[in-house]
Protein backbone atom coordinates (compact mmCIF):
# COMPACT_ATOMS: atom_id res chain seq x y z
CA UNK A 1 0.00 0.00 0.00
CA UNK A 2 1.10 3.62 -0.51
CA UNK A 3 2.88 5.62 2.20
CA UNK A 4 0.41 8.23 2.89
CA UNK A 5 1.31 11.86 1.79
CA UNK A 6 0.47 15.20 2.00
CA UNK A 7 -1.33 17.38 -0.91
CA UNK A 8 -1.47 20.88 -0.72
CA UNK A 9 -4.24 22.49 -2.99
CA UNK A 10 -3.41 26.65 -3.22
CA UNK A 11 -4.62 29.22 -5.21
CA UNK A 12 -7.06 32.33 -5.73
CA UNK A 13 -10.80 32.58 -4.24
CA UNK A 14 -13.91 30.90 -5.87
CA UNK A 15 -11.73 28.42 -7.93
CA UNK A 16 -13.24 25.16 -7.31
CA UNK A 17 -10.01 24.32 -5.17
CA UNK A 18 -12.38 23.11 -2.60
CA UNK A 19 -14.75 20.88 -4.44
CA UNK A 20 -11.77 18.99 -6.46
CA UNK A 21 -9.98 18.80 -3.15
CA UNK A 22 -12.66 16.55 -1.39
CA UNK A 23 -13.49 14.62 -4.64
CA UNK A 24 -9.89 13.73 -4.34
CA UNK A 25 -9.66 13.17 -0.23
CA UNK A 26 -12.39 10.83 -1.07
CA UNK A 27 -11.46 8.66 -3.84
CA UNK A 28 -8.36 7.96 -2.43
CA UNK A 29 -9.13 7.57 1.72
CA UNK A 30 -7.79 10.61 2.63
CA UNK A 31 -9.30 13.41 5.22
CA UNK A 32 -10.24 17.33 3.38
CA UNK A 33 -9.16 20.14 5.27
CA UNK A 34 -10.59 22.98 3.95
CA UNK A 35 -8.60 26.04 6.13
CA UNK A 36 -10.85 29.12 4.39
CA UNK A 37 -13.48 27.63 6.75
CA UNK A 38 -11.41 28.17 9.44
CA UNK A 39 -10.59 31.51 8.18
CA UNK A 40 -14.34 32.52 7.76
CA UNK A 41 -15.03 30.99 11.08
CA UNK A 42 -12.83 33.09 12.97
CA UNK A 43 -14.66 35.94 10.65
CA UNK A 44 -17.49 35.10 11.71
CA UNK A 45 -16.78 35.06 15.45
CA UNK A 46 -16.04 38.67 14.98
CA UNK A 47 -19.01 39.73 13.51
CA UNK A 48 -21.34 37.74 15.85
CA UNK A 49 -19.44 39.13 18.92
CA UNK A 50 -19.73 42.61 17.90
CA UNK A 51 -16.32 43.16 17.50
CA UNK A 52 -16.64 45.62 14.07
CA UNK A 53 -17.98 48.55 15.04
CA UNK A 54 -18.07 51.15 12.04
CA UNK A 55 -16.44 48.72 9.96
CA UNK A 56 -13.68 48.52 12.17
CA UNK A 57 -12.40 45.63 13.54
CA UNK A 58 -11.35 45.48 17.34
CA UNK A 59 -7.95 43.42 16.62
CA UNK A 60 -6.90 44.04 20.00
CA UNK A 61 -10.07 42.40 21.37
CA UNK A 62 -10.09 39.66 18.64
CA UNK A 63 -6.31 38.87 20.13
CA UNK A 64 -7.30 38.38 23.22
CA UNK A 65 -10.16 36.73 22.38
CA UNK A 66 -8.53 33.95 19.93
CA UNK A 67 -7.48 31.77 22.29
CA UNK A 68 -11.54 30.85 23.14
CA UNK A 69 -12.56 30.39 19.72
CA UNK A 70 -12.87 26.40 19.50
CA UNK A 71 -12.89 25.52 15.10
CA UNK A 72 -13.54 21.97 14.62
CA UNK A 73 -14.30 20.22 10.92
CA UNK A 74 -16.41 17.47 11.39
CA UNK A 75 -17.14 14.52 8.51
CA UNK A 76 -20.63 15.11 7.41
CA UNK A 77 -21.93 11.54 6.21
CA UNK A 78 -25.44 12.16 4.42
CA UNK A 79 -23.39 14.53 2.08
CA UNK A 80 -20.06 13.72 1.93
CA UNK A 81 -19.16 17.28 3.11
CA UNK A 82 -17.67 18.89 6.17
CA UNK A 83 -19.54 20.86 8.69
CA UNK A 84 -17.44 23.61 10.35
CA UNK A 85 -17.77 24.06 13.75
CA UNK A 86 -17.61 27.65 15.93
CA UNK A 87 -17.54 26.67 19.76
CA UNK A 88 -20.08 23.98 19.11
CA UNK A 89 -22.26 25.40 16.55
CA UNK A 90 -23.26 24.28 12.82
CA UNK A 91 -21.91 27.64 11.05
CA UNK A 92 -21.10 25.35 7.66
CA UNK A 93 -24.09 27.76 5.98
CA UNK A 94 -23.52 31.24 7.77
CA UNK A 95 -19.40 31.31 7.43
CA UNK A 96 -20.10 31.42 2.89
CA UNK A 97 -22.26 34.57 2.88
CA UNK A 98 -21.40 37.72 1.32
CA UNK A 99 -20.78 39.95 4.89
CA UNK A 100 -18.27 36.74 5.76
CA UNK A 101 -16.31 36.93 2.09
CA UNK A 102 -16.35 40.77 2.67
CA UNK A 103 -14.17 40.72 5.86
CA UNK A 104 -12.17 37.47 5.87
CA UNK A 105 -9.09 38.69 3.74
CA UNK A 106 -8.56 41.34 6.52
CA UNK A 107 -8.83 39.16 9.66
CA UNK A 108 -6.89 36.71 7.30
CA UNK A 109 -4.44 39.16 7.15
CA UNK A 110 -3.79 39.42 11.12
CA UNK A 111 -0.16 37.68 12.31
CA UNK A 112 -1.84 36.29 15.23
CA UNK A 113 -4.69 34.93 13.73
CA UNK A 114 -2.33 33.23 11.33
CA UNK A 115 -0.38 31.51 13.69
CA UNK A 116 -3.22 30.59 15.58
CA UNK A 117 -4.29 28.45 12.36
CA UNK A 118 -1.31 27.80 10.81
CA UNK A 119 -0.31 25.74 14.53
CA UNK A 120 -4.07 24.24 14.27
CA UNK A 121 -3.64 23.06 10.56
CA UNK A 122 0.12 21.49 11.38
CA UNK A 123 -1.36 19.44 13.82
CA UNK A 124 -4.52 17.66 11.81
CA UNK A 125 -2.09 16.96 9.07
CA UNK A 126 1.10 15.88 11.16
CA UNK A 127 0.74 12.02 9.98
CA UNK A 128 -0.20 12.73 6.46
CA UNK A 129 -3.13 11.34 4.63
CA UNK A 130 -4.68 14.84 3.90
CA UNK A 131 -5.60 16.98 1.24
CA UNK A 132 -5.46 20.82 2.61
CA UNK A 133 -6.59 23.55 0.41
CA UNK A 134 -5.91 27.39 1.11
CA UNK A 135 -3.59 29.90 -0.23
CA UNK A 136 -0.25 29.48 2.20
CA UNK A 137 -1.03 25.36 2.45
CA UNK A 138 2.23 24.28 0.01
CA UNK A 139 4.21 27.55 1.60
CA UNK A 140 4.03 27.96 4.87
CA UNK A 141 1.75 25.16 6.36
CA UNK A 142 3.76 22.43 4.89
CA UNK A 143 6.16 23.34 2.89
CA UNK A 144 7.86 19.77 2.45
CA UNK A 145 4.32 18.55 1.45
CA UNK A 146 4.69 15.89 -1.47
CA UNK A 147 2.34 16.95 -3.90
CA UNK A 148 1.24 20.85 -4.11
CA UNK A 149 -0.91 22.42 -6.73
CA UNK A 150 -1.44 25.71 -7.43
CA UNK A 151 -5.33 26.46 -8.94
CA UNK A 152 -5.94 29.61 -11.19
CA UNK A 153 -8.30 30.56 -13.29
CA UNK A 154 -9.99 34.23 -14.46
CA UNK A 155 -11.75 36.52 -12.03
CA UNK A 156 -14.80 36.48 -14.47
CA UNK A 157 -14.80 32.83 -14.79
CA UNK A 158 -14.74 32.54 -10.56
CA UNK A 159 -17.35 35.29 -9.77
CA UNK A 160 -19.53 33.23 -12.39
CA UNK A 161 -19.19 30.17 -10.46
CA UNK A 162 -20.08 31.49 -6.77
CA UNK A 163 -22.66 33.63 -8.35
CA UNK A 164 -24.48 30.13 -9.38
CA UNK A 165 -23.16 28.37 -6.56
CA UNK A 166 -25.01 31.10 -4.22
CA UNK A 167 -28.39 30.67 -6.27
CA UNK A 168 -28.20 27.19 -6.68
CA UNK A 169 -28.24 27.56 -2.88
CA UNK A 170 -31.48 29.82 -3.01
CA UNK A 171 -29.67 32.52 -1.97
CA UNK A 172 -29.46 36.33 -2.83
CA UNK A 173 -26.30 36.66 -5.50
CA UNK A 174 -25.47 39.69 -6.95
CA UNK A 175 -22.92 38.92 -9.94
CA UNK A 176 -20.65 42.36 -10.23
CA UNK A 177 -20.91 42.37 -5.90
CA UNK A 178 -19.19 38.97 -6.48
CA UNK A 179 -17.13 39.80 -8.89
CA UNK A 180 -15.84 42.91 -7.06
CA UNK A 181 -15.05 40.94 -4.27
CA UNK A 182 -12.95 38.04 -5.84
CA UNK A 183 -10.99 40.83 -7.24
CA UNK A 184 -10.47 42.13 -3.55
CA UNK A 185 -9.70 39.75 -2.27
CA UNK A 186 -7.17 38.23 -4.77
CA UNK A 187 -5.62 41.60 -4.14
CA UNK A 188 -5.68 41.31 -0.55
CA UNK A 189 -4.30 37.95 -0.09
CA UNK A 190 -1.55 38.49 -2.60
CA UNK A 191 -0.35 41.36 -0.92
CA UNK A 192 -0.07 40.72 2.87
CA UNK A 193 2.39 41.07 4.91
CA UNK A 194 2.26 37.75 6.25
CA UNK A 195 2.06 34.19 3.67
CA UNK A 196 0.71 36.02 1.44
CA UNK A 197 -0.30 34.04 -1.69
CA UNK A 198 1.97 32.73 -3.71
CA UNK A 199 2.59 29.88 -5.61
CA UNK A 200 5.33 27.53 -4.55
CA UNK A 201 8.61 26.77 -6.51
CA UNK A 202 7.27 23.56 -6.76
CA UNK A 203 3.98 23.50 -7.25
CA UNK A 204 2.11 22.16 -10.76
CA UNK A 205 -0.49 24.88 -12.13
CA UNK A 206 -3.95 24.32 -13.01
CA UNK A 207 -5.99 26.91 -14.82
CA UNK A 208 -9.15 25.58 -15.34
CA UNK A 209 -11.03 28.01 -16.80
CA UNK A 210 -11.77 25.77 -19.46
CA UNK A 211 -11.93 22.28 -17.56
CA UNK A 212 -15.12 20.56 -16.34
CA UNK A 213 -15.27 19.45 -13.06
CA UNK A 214 -14.75 15.53 -14.27
CA UNK A 215 -12.01 16.90 -16.57
CA UNK A 216 -10.40 18.78 -13.13
CA UNK A 217 -10.08 15.51 -11.16
CA UNK A 218 -9.15 13.20 -13.49
CA UNK A 219 -6.18 15.76 -13.96
CA UNK A 220 -5.73 15.66 -9.93
CA UNK A 221 -6.03 12.14 -9.24
CA UNK A 222 -3.29 11.62 -12.15
CA UNK A 223 -0.64 14.07 -10.69
CA UNK A 224 -1.57 12.00 -7.44
CA UNK A 225 -0.38 9.03 -9.14
CA UNK A 226 2.47 10.31 -10.73
CA UNK A 227 3.97 11.48 -6.98
CA UNK A 228 2.93 7.88 -5.15
CA UNK A 229 3.68 5.64 -8.10
CA UNK A 230 6.50 3.73 -6.51
CA UNK A 231 6.10 4.72 -2.82
O1 LIG B 1 -10.98 29.45 0.42
P1 LIG B 1 -11.92 30.55 0.84
O2 LIG B 1 -12.32 31.45 -0.29
O3 LIG B 1 -13.09 30.04 1.60
O4 LIG B 1 -11.05 31.42 1.85
C1 LIG B 1 -11.57 32.60 2.42
C2 LIG B 1 -10.45 33.57 2.70
O5 LIG B 1 -9.65 33.07 3.77
C3 LIG B 1 -9.47 33.86 1.58
O6 LIG B 1 -9.91 34.88 0.71
C4 LIG B 1 -8.22 34.29 2.35
O7 LIG B 1 -8.29 35.65 2.70
C5 LIG B 1 -8.31 33.47 3.63
N1 LIG B 1 -7.45 32.29 3.63
C6 LIG B 1 -6.12 32.46 3.93
N2 LIG B 1 -5.29 31.38 4.03
C7 LIG B 1 -5.75 30.14 3.84
C8 LIG B 1 -7.11 29.94 3.49
C9 LIG B 1 -7.94 31.05 3.37
O8 LIG B 1 -5.67 33.60 4.11
N3 LIG B 1 -4.93 29.09 3.97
Amino acid sequence: MNRKITIAIDGYSSCGKSTMARALARRIGYVYIDTGAMYRAVTLYCLRSGLYSGGKLDTAALEKGIGGINITLTHDASTGGIITMLNGDNVEREIRTMEVSTHVSEVASLPFVRTALTEQQRSIGRDGGVVMDGRDIGTTVFPKAELKIFVTASAAVRARRRYLELQAKGEKADYDAILRNVEQRDYLDTHREVSPLRQAPDAVVLDNSELTPEQQDAWLLARYNEVTEGK
